[in-house]
């Protein structure tokens, strides 16, 4: 938001509390991410990778809240066919997707998705129920919160200030992050000193396994997605390497559950992470829909955008105001501008 019209025209449309921005860029609706369901005191276990779950007491609050203010939960199938112009809706409507495949969707989440009757998709990343997942992001934290110093790339970096732990933690996620499955996977095993049988162990503990996803996947307001085989950045990868990321997770899930996979999600999900190489290849696959980490409202006229959907992060770190902000479109504004559709 650089330009001097548009900040003034941001202003104006938070002064004037949504009765401007909402008709503008509320759009028709929102895609809200979320990853793990976990009460308060699983979830303070974390410091950097706290917000990465919300507590049910917080999820069926909004939920209620979102239903109160007639916001109509939909699934990710109604909304292709709403884009497709082939269903109405008068109302607003709110699509829930949870990534990656952790138990906590089931245990915590699943009971108020049915006491509310509020359907929802898991995007499941195949390495999660293959026990093979690096929760490098966990790692991570734990190493970095732990020690006083640490040596990367044969650079000694000093964790003794709480600024110090941040800047660590943000330089080597980015760095973990962008690398491919063979650099990804020597540094867990060099750099983290995680065993396949510990990586395993720690899969069982939090993830889903196929068993259970197979118990699951004709529950009738959940939707099994797809979310790639080993959770990379599709856009830092080779484009052999990216496609068979999208593709073997998408037909070993068809596979393994004998269901169709029909959306997808991006792993990261900015626009650093997947681009138009990614778009076109996953309308190649055909998927219906596949969605980002990146904020924005739908429109009626975002299906030439369905395979890079916006979608807001729900977590407990979200309040009353930040929340009011997606839903009246002035977040749409502050991040888009005045794009429409992505
Ligand atoms: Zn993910």
């Amino acid at each position: 938001m650089k330009n001097w019209f548009n900040q003034n025209f941001l202003g104006l449309l938070v002064k004037t509390n949504g009765i401007i921005s909402k008709p503008l860029f509320g759009g028709i609706g929102h895609i809200f991410m979320l990853h793990r369901v976990l009460p308060d005191e699983l979830r303070n276990e974390y410091t950097f990778n706290r917000d990465l779950a919300i507590t049910p007491e917080f999820l069926e609050q909004t939920i209620s809240q979102l239903k109160k203010e007639n916001y109509q939960f939909i699934s990710l199938d109604e909304l292709h066919l709403i884009l497709q112009k082939k269903r109405n809706i008068d109302q607003k409507f709110i699509c829930l997707t949870l990534d990656d495949g952790y138990r906590d969707n089931i245990t915590y989440g699943l009971p108020i998705f049915e006491k509310l009757e509020i359907p929802f998709t898991i995007f499941v990343t195949n390495s999660f129920p293959n026990g093979t997942a690096h929760f490098w992001w966990y790692w991570l934290e734990e190493k970095v919160n732990r020690n006083n110093e640490l040596i990367w790339k044969n650079k000694v970096h000093s964790l003794e200030s709480e600024e110090q732990k941040i800047a660590v933690y943000n330089l080597l996620r980015s760095e973990i992050k962008n690398s491919n499955l063979l650099n990804r996977t020597k540094i867990c095993s060099e750099f983290f000193e995680k065993t396949p049988e510990q990586i395993k162990q720690e899969c069982t503990e939090i993830a889903l396994s196929w068993d259970e996803l197979r118990s699951y996947k004709s529950h009738e307001l959940m939707t099994i997605g797809a979310h790639t085989m080993n959770h990379l950045s599709l856009a830092n990868l080779s484009g052999e390497e990216m496609k068979w990321e999208i593709e073997s997770g998408k037909l070993e899930m068809e596979e393994k559950l004998e269901i169709k996979i029909d959306h997808f999600a991006y792993p990261y999900g900015s626009f650093e992470d997947a681009g138009k190489r990614e778009f076109d290849f996953v309308r190649q696959l055909n998927f219906k829909t596949a969605t980002m980490n990146h904020p924005g409202s739908v429109f009626s006229g975002s299906y030439k955008s369905r395979t890079f959907l916006p979608r807001y992060p729900l977590g407990n770190n979200i309040n009353q105001e930040k929340l009011s902000n997606y839903l009246n479109g002035i977040q749409h504004f502050s991040t888009n501008g005045w794009k429409r559709a992505l």
